[in-house]
């Protein structure tokens, strides 16, 4: 399988190469050439196999000849392997045709686990393949920081610096990243806001020698194998719903446009999925866009679901590329706008076209509180906020009803205990395995909020490992 990038002037380039350089070097996101299409026959074969299994189906289209089969299962299981529930991706029942896929099995509880375990995985058999080594570095206010941490842990070819705002994180999601004593994991507790962490990660990475000298790579989800590790999920819970032979509908809590934008590569593939519901908190560029046609950016408010509040979301632009009918050109034309005035608008057609496929709501602090509530008092079952936007009434009633509408549980609820407690009163509980977090030791460097610093910092870490490895 060959990939292209959404804006055309890249090199096009196979699976492990399109793993390696994440984000296309004419700015652009790579995509595949063609979707792989499975009939519903091939669809039935996959019914009552394992998660693994399905990923193995699912992912091998996409992979080519790029990775021996072989070694693409190793990789599945190992990846999976450290998940804490047999079905990986369980789904329950919250009412008629109303169903929730837990997607918080994986070690730090949030679903950006079933992407990165992966990539963590991949990462290190394609740098090993290659003999070469390579230099994460990322700034995190929350979910992304844990879950590349624990992914990339105890991995020889990588080392992975995280700055995190020094006080400024909830306490269980600074020691999920700070516990893990891995010798190629750097925390860095920066003496500064998060936004301040973000721009020393920019100009790092502006640094051209600096990058090439230690192989930098970032961890966002703009990277294609991360997309690819989402679509099983979809395909695995229809199954178990039964598609091929009844529609799906599913409902996304939404912030980088990454995890929806799987499922309609799920569609694309030929699964039956008639409707996508996009839910936002009150940051709702996504919102506003799928009612009006206009994107346009505005500040970003803290919210109690803190995972979706985004400005800009970057997986956007592979629908787009889709929806100009894969016109590269058009694509670029369009983000050029958009970095230079901060806003873009599709033509009426293109949003009809749109709407087909996706529905989108926003709910604000309190009504996310509300959902919390209900589905609690209804059915016994603790949510937390992000999986509450993808539970808002509303939003699931828009999914049609002869479909099955499967909302995405993308937290436990035990990550965001003070919301649940707020809208609740009880307290979620984590679970058994993560039940001494709160004793483990801590291992993190304090820096002051100056570039050369974190530089110098990164600098003498390196060349140390290079010394003990
Ligand atoms: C990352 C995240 C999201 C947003 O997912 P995108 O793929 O960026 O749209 C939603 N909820 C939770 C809990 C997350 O960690």
């Amino acid at each position: 399988m060959k990939y292209h990038s959404t804006r055309g002037q890249a090199p096009v380039l196979d699976f492990a190469d399109v793993v390696l350089t994440g984000l296309a070097r004419d700015g652009g996101l790579y995509v595949p050439e063609s979707y792989p299409q499975f009939s519903s026959e091939q669809w039935r074969k996959l019914r009552g196999k394992s998660y693994q299994e399905v990923a193995y189906a699912v992912m091998t289209p996409f992979i080519g000849s790029a990775i021996k089969p072989d070694t693409l299962k190793t990789l599945i299981d190992e990846a999976y392997a450290g998940f804490h529930h047999r079905a990986i991706a369980p789904i329950i029942q919250l009412d008629t045709n109303h169903f929730l896929l837990e997607l918080f099995h994986g070690p730090t509880l949030a679903f950006k686990d079933y992407a990165l375990q992966f990539l963590g995985k991949l990462f290190d058999h394609l740098l090993q393949e290659r003999g070469e080594r390579l230099t994460i570095i990322g700034a995190t206010s929350g979910d992304t920081g844990s879950a590349a941490i624990e992914a990339c842990r105890d991995k020889d070819t990588i080392d992975i610096f995280i700055l995190h705002p020094h006080n400024r994180t909830s306490e269980i999601q600074r020691k999920q990243m700070t516990t893990v004593l891995s010798a190629n994991v750097h925390n860095i507790a920066l003496n500064a806001p998060f936004d301040d962490c973000q721009t020393i990660v920019k100009r790092l990475f502006g640094d051209l020698e600096f990058r090439d000298q230690y192989n930098l790579s970032a961890v966002n989800s703009i990277n294609w194998a991360r997309i690819l590790a989402q679509v099983v999920y979809y395909v695995y819970t229809a199954l178990n719903l039964g598609a091929p032979d009844r529609s799906m509908s599913f409902s996304v809590p939404t912030g980088n446009f990454g995890n929806v934008f799987a499922a309609y590569v799920a569609k694309r593939m030929g699964l039956p999925i008639s409707k996508l519901a996009v839910g936002t908190n009150k940051n709702d560029i996504l919102t506003r866009f799928f009612n009006s046609g206009e994107m346009s950016t505005d500040v970003v408010s803290p919210s109690i679901a803190p995972s979706m509040d985004i400005q800009i979301s970057s997986n956007f632009e592979r629908l787009l590329f889709e929806a100009y009918g894969c016109n590269a050109e058009h694509v670029t034309k369009t983000m050029a706008t958009f970095d230079q005035t901060g806003v873009f608008s599709v033509s009426p057609d293109v949003l009809a076209k749109l709407r087909e496929t996706f529905v989108s709501a926003r709910l604000d602090d309190d009504s996310i509180a509300q959902v919390i509530q209900e589905t609690y008092q209804r059915s016994g079952t603790l949510i937390d906020p992000h999986t509450a936007i993808a539970c808002a009434p509303h939003l699931v009633q828009a999914l049609p009803e002869e479909s099955a509408r499967i909302s995405l549980a993308c937290a436990h609820p035990a990550k965001f205990p003070a919301a649940i407690q707020a809208a609740v009163d009880v307290f979620p509980k984590l679970p058994s395995f993560l039940g001494d977090l709160f004793e483990r030791e801590e291992q993190f460097t304090v820096l002051e909020n100056d570039q050369a610093v974190v530089k110098a910092f990164v600098k003498e870490t390196l060349a140390t490992r290079s010394g003990t490895l």
